[in-house]
């Protein structure tokens, strides 16, 4: 079979323009068909001169073949069975009989070689090289940077001339050794398939280019596989698209981590969870008990400070006993009372759960009977009265767990109810009350997984609890509670706690990091040197966390404190006196003569 440029004229205006290896492809398949009486249902070599052909010809399948034409001209051969065979371009040559005249061949069906066509859109631009019309505007940019990389000239020789042994071969092009059979040259350019080789200069322009979208990794790859290659494009990729600080501030909220819970008390008033919440103006303290559930609260007027807190706490703590542990947000402990003190990650509320829910439970009572917040009134009392005494999930309420028997109230019961025979099954109270907690606890840990632990000065993105954006890059400084609660210093220099799900870890780029605005020394805020006067009031109260999340954005964590305040509302009153604390503590941070510890 005889092949020539003047057989060009199969192309039609629109296929001119295919690219390099869609139009021999687009040759190859021409041929083939020509032929199809001679090859149909026999194996036969193929010979062509354009290399990156071979593979997919050869080795792929049609669903690994990416560029929509090429798959279909592929799928045209679906029933032929050729083998391609890469030939350098003198051995072809127009005008010559590559192919044996099935007429004049005496091996028929044995053999059949096809010589593919040489492209050329016309005698007159035969040297131009093909330039496909996407890459015009930077080609002249490709161009200049191909013929500054040493790399680039280096593989150009190689691909004209034949690649040398591996071990001749130069380390910097060893990445290149396996796709050696797919590489091309198209002008001064390389492709490997349709894709070009972007020399290293540009590959991080390109990069940027590639997520100016800022879609996601797989997305693109996607993108970069259509156009461009160099070794190490998808580790590049991953890395700007996971290194982006954009598209890191809107990943979403991390799964939750399996529950990590304390063992039961073993008698009531062993462990109390501690919690302050406000409701019509007026701020509540709220105390549970771990073992029985049983809930205690008190007005603390409409702002909650040290000493009305420490006065119920030690209210309740006379009458129901000191108890061993304390859980709260935030705040120190009453140290002379030997209590021991567990504090949760601001805005993690699950650490201080019992309380959260008693909180709750008070909060909708109060609510429904009482909505001026009054909590002599009567419905409240009756309320809470009938709360201590409803019988938790493993049939005990907290009365009968706390006083051993029920309480009487408003409603009706026989006297038998107040014998203590359910004291006889005390054991299979406890038994069903472990499996529950067993059940609950399975249930949720069904979607729980545990997130990679973090070291001390690791780089970590926090979210932010009110907008849920991944906006403030912080190090890790310290790790406490069970390695789940961090401190994390940000780049102002603040410090926040917070729990492990609120923190992703990131590796910001050198270009990132250069970005972060520098505030020139002369406009920085003057810092006044007036030595001020410490607010008598405020001298053994230090503001807790606890409600950080009512006044927005992250709240610091002080750690160390002396004395426990805690806060809920966001008043203005109570901000202010943050703020007087803060500075406060700035102040006091210089001065090693710190306040002593309160030891009430
Ligand atoms: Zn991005």
């Amino acid at each position: 079979m005889e092949a020539s440029p003047s057989r060009l004229t199969f192309c039609d205006p629109a296929e001119a323009r295919y690219s390099a290896s869609e139009i021999e492809m687009l040759a190859v398949v021409w041929a083939i068909k020509k032929c199809r009486l001679f090859l149909l249902g026999h194996p036969f070599e193929l010979i062509v001169d354009h290399r990156p052909l071979i593979p997919i010809i050869n080795c792929k399948t049609l669903d690994e073949i990416e560029n929509p034409r090429l798959q279909r001209l592929k799928e045209k051969l679906s029933s032929f069975r050729p083998q391609a065979i890469w030939r350098a371009v003198p051995s072809i040559e127009f005008g010559t009989s590559e192919v044996s005249d099935p007429d004049k061949d005496d091996q028929i069906g044995q053999r059949h070689s096809i010589a593919t066509f040489r492209y050329s859109s016309g005698p007159d631009n035969a040297a131009e090289p093909f330039v496909d019309p996407i890459i015009n505007c930077v080609l002249n940019s490709l161009l200049e940077a191909s013929e500054l990389s040493s790399e680039y000239r280096r593989l150009r020789n190689h691909i004209t001339s034949g690649f040398p042994e591996k071990h001749k071969l130069d380390e910097d092009l060893h990445p290149f050794w396996k796709v050696r059979y797919q590489l091309s040259l198209e002008g001064r350019l390389i492709f490997l398939g349709s894709r070009i080789l972007v020399p290293s200069i540009l590959r991080k322009s390109i990069l940027n280019t590639l997520h100016s979208s800022h879609q996601g990794q797989e997305r693109t790859l996607r993108r970069a596989r259509q156009c461009v290659f160099w070794p190490g494009i998808t580790n590049d990729i991953r890395n700007v698209v996971s290194s982006c600080k954009q598209c890191a501030a809107y990943l979403p909220a991390q799964q939750q981590e399996p529950l990590c819970r304390d063992p039961l008390p073993t008698f009531p008033f062993q462990t109390v969870g501690v919690d302050l919440f406000s409701h019509a103006g007026y701020e509540y303290l709220v105390m549970a008990d771990h073992y029985s559930g049983w809930l205690n609260v008190a007005k603390c007027g409409t702002s909650a400070n040290t000493n009305k807190v420490i006065f119920h706490l030690k209210h309740w703590m006379t009458d129901m006993g000191i108890p061993e542990k304390l859980m709260s947000d935030n705040g120190s402990v009453l140290l002379k009372w030997g209590i021991k003190h567990t504090t949760s990650s601001p805005h993690y509320p699950q650490s201080n759960g019992l309380a959260e829910s008693a909180v709750k439970a008070v909060k909708y009572l109060l609510a429904k009977t009482s909505p001026s917040g009054d909590l002599e009134n009567e419905a409240f009392q009756l309320g809470l009265l009938e709360l201590r005494n409803t019988p938790r999930a493993d049939g005990r309420s907290p009365a009968q767990m706390v006083f051993g028997q029920p309480m009487r109230t408003t409603l009706p019961l026989h006297r038998s109810r107040f014998a203590a025979e359910w004291k006889s099954q005390h054991k299979d109270c406890d038994i069903r009350a472990s499996r529950l907690r067993q059940k609950a606890t399975e249930r949720y840990n069904k979607a729980a997984k545990p997130l990679k632990g973090l070291q001390r000065g690791d780089i970590v993105l926090l979210q932010d609890p009110k907008s849920k954006r991944w906006s403030t890059l912080g190090e890790i400084i310290d790790t406490t509670r069970r390695g789940r609660s961090h401190l994390v210093r940000t780049e102002s220099g603040r410090v926040f706690r917070r729990n492990r799900r609120f923190l992703r870890t990131f590796t910001p780029t050198p270009t990132q990091a250069e970005q972060v605005p520098v505030v020139p020394e002369s406009i920085a805020p003057r810092r006044s040197e007036r030595i001020r006067s410490k607010p008598v009031r405020y001298l053994n109260v230090i503001q807790c966390d606890q409600r950080s999340h009512l006044q927005g954005g992250h709240e610091p964590y002080r750690p160390s404190l002396p004395c426990i305040l805690l806060r809920s509302s966001a008043s203005d009153e109570a901000m202010e006196s943050t703020r007087e604390l803060q500075r406060q503590e700035r102040m006091d941070s210089r001065d090693s003569s710190r306040a002593h510890l309160e030891t009430h």
